[in-house]
């Protein structure tokens, strides 16, 4: 059953996560920079945890 589960907790992710996935949380842009390890807003410069 942990299968089961798993692949639920995983579509409802997918269902948000995918299309905002390069996405600014903060200012909606899609201007994602990758430095040092951590992607980071290349508009608003908020360090995005993905
Ligand atoms: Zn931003």
């Amino acid at each position: 059953m942990a299968m089961a589960r798993k692949k639920e907790e995983k579509s409802l992710e997918a269902v948000e996560g995918e299309d905002a996935l390069k996405k600014c949380p903060d200012c909606g842009s899609d201007k994602v920079e990758y430095k040092n390890g951590e992607h980071y807003c290349g508009k608003c410069g908020l360090v995005l945890d993905w």
